[in-house]
């Protein structure tokens, strides 16, 4: 609503109607009580009060931006989705980052892994890819998440952020420590949201326009280059900055350096899965890249930070289990229980219709029969049918868009042996070869560092415990990078292991 004398638009309370004064709350005479009558008072306190919805539990601090999904290379041989139907296909997507463990007013350059949630916008649908910048997990099974979670918050008692959990569980919990490796290393505190990769890190699969799948796992390689804080300069940024990364991806943006990222895939064949010498969709490893190259697919650029950070970063809602046509699951386990649970925790922060909010919403076709609840602000189905089978309406399921029934090696059901399979026991290879083959001398030195400096704030009567634990996992990683640790932690190996006995 606009006044013709000033141009400046008018004041209103939320019901619209345009209100004469902001500042002063009715009153009987200047020294006397307030009116109840003044309702805008209420209103404001009232609104005031209701501010804040629930933080995320975890990913509490993020920033994000909208851009553009451009299909560079032909990948439709693996996959009808229609937005990889032919080079030059684009769709809008938004992308948040995050820090995985921190409050929402935590630091940004703490060493934690982090978020990379990418929605594309297409017209079949909402394709959400839920990764970090990591391309591994700590647990194989969601059953741990939970508890996993907890030692990266605050200790109950005295609520402070606790070393002595974090390796506890690290060390009761070997499958941890390709995800702890990686965590350790520079990557694990990167200069800022730019300059870091995205990964999947889950195996999904790919379906073909003949019904045919393979698996894969997707990639998003920075443009920008890799650049990473060592961990002194880490904690030097929490102090100078809180909001490092935040501040970078922002005035990137608005200075017109717009980040991009290449995606890429690795595919694995159904029968490949089959002989592959660890379980493809064990979370905890990763599929090595001279047996599965990188195969390029497009490219992602972010050019627009939103206009309201609450409406577009803080409702935004992101579930691995949309996926689109053409783009399907696996049984990789935490695929399994985040197909669950991470629209259970939108339902649960931003109501049942969380979809209808604007950065969640479809901009194409939505039909089905969820009718009510909280906040139903799209018309609700109208005056359609909200029963199907019916004899009225046209909303009806197309089983074009069946996929491929999985064939599954068991028929028989028990609680996951987690170390049953060929090379599920192997916690060790990876993180090795990460140590050994991957890393510089520069980065191997900064990696032990980390690791010390780290390990070195276990207290408390079981600290020798969980360290001589630790260590032996590092150990079986690699004998250098045990002992190495083990002198930056004073202890003395011949003391602390176990006797060998022949
Ligand atoms: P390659 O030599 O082909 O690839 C090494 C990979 O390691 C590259 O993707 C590289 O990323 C990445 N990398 C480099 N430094 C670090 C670091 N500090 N933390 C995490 N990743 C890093 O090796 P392989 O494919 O045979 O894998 C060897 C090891 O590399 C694995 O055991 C795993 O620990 C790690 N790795 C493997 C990945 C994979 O998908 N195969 C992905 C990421 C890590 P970049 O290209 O950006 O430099």
């Amino acid at each position: 609503m606009e006044d013709n004398n000033t141009n400046k638009r008018k004041l209103t309370t939320a019901s619209g109607r345009p209100y004469a004064e902001h500042e002063n709350t009715q009153s009987v005479g200047s020294r006397g009580p307030l009116l109840l009558q003044d309702f805008i008072l209420h209103e404001k306190m009232a609104h005031f009060n209701r501010e804040r919805i629930p933080e995320r539990v975890v990913h509490a601090k993020g920033t994000g931006a909208y851009g553009t999904f451009k299909v560079t290379h032909d990948i439709s041989k693996y996959t009808k989705a229609k937005i990889f139907s032919k080079i030059g296909n684009e769709c809008k997507v938004f992308l948040r980052f995050s820090t995985v463990g921190g409050e929402k007013g935590s630091a940004d350059s703490e060493r934690d892994p982090r978020g990379f949630a990418v929605k594309f916008y297409t017209e079949d649908g909402n394709w959400d890819l839920v990764g970090n910048n990591t391309p591994v997990f700590f647990v194989k099974d969601p059953k741990k998440f939970s508890d996993f979670i907890h030692t990266q918050k605050r200790d109950p008692r005295t609520n402070l952020k606790s070393p002595t959990m974090m390796w506890d569980f690290w060390s009761l919990n070997p499958e941890s420590l390709h995800q702890v490796a990686i965590l350790m290393t520079d990557r694990g505190t990167p200069f800022s949201y730019r300059h870091m990769d995205g990964f999947s890190s889950h195996t999904y699969s790919m379906i073909d326009k003949d019904n045919k799948r393979v698996w894969v796992k997707f990639h998003f390689k920075t443009q920008q280059g890799i650049k990473n804080f060592t961990g002194p300069e880490a904690d030097a940024m929490r102090t100078t900055d809180m909001d490092h990364s935040q501040r970078d991806l922002v005035d990137a943006i608005d200075r017109g350096d717009f980040p991009r990222w290449s995606l890429k895939i690795q595919v694995m064949t159904e029968e490949q899965a089959k002989t592959f010498r660890w379980n493809p969709f064990d979370l905890t490893k990763v599929w090595p890249h001279a047996e599965f190259p990188l195969i390029d697919a497009g490219v992602l650029e972010l050019n627009q930070i939103p206009r309201n950070y609450f409406a577009h970063v803080e409702q935004s809602a992101f579930a691995p289990s949309n996926t689109i046509d053409g783009i399907g699951y696996s049984p990789d386990k935490m695929l399994q229980g985040r197909i669950l649970s991470y629209a259970d925790a939108h339902r649960y922060r931003l109501g049942v219709n969380y979809e209808q909010i604007p950065v969640n919403a479809c901009p194409f076709m939505i039909n089905n029969y969820h009718r009510d609840g909280h906040m139903r602000i799209d018309g609700n189905g109208e005056e359609g049918p909200n029963y199907y089978p019916n004899s009225f309406g046209d909303v009806v399921p197309d089983e074009s868009y069946k996929e491929p029934a999985w064939e599954l090696e068991s028929n028989v059901a028990d609680w996951y042996d987690r170390n049953a399979g060929p090379g599920d026991d192997d916690h060790y290879t990876q993180p090795g070869d990460l140590f050994r083959k991957v890393l510089d001398e520069e980065g191997k030195r900064n990696m032990i560092n980390n690791i010390v400096g780290a390990m070195s704030g276990i207290t408390g009567p079981k600290r020798d415990k969980i360290i001589n634990l630790q260590l032996c996992h590092w150990f079986r990683a690699d004998i250098g990078l045990g002992m190495a640790i083990a002198k930056g932690l004073g202890v003395d190996v011949d003391q602390a292991m176990p006797k060998q006995h022949s």
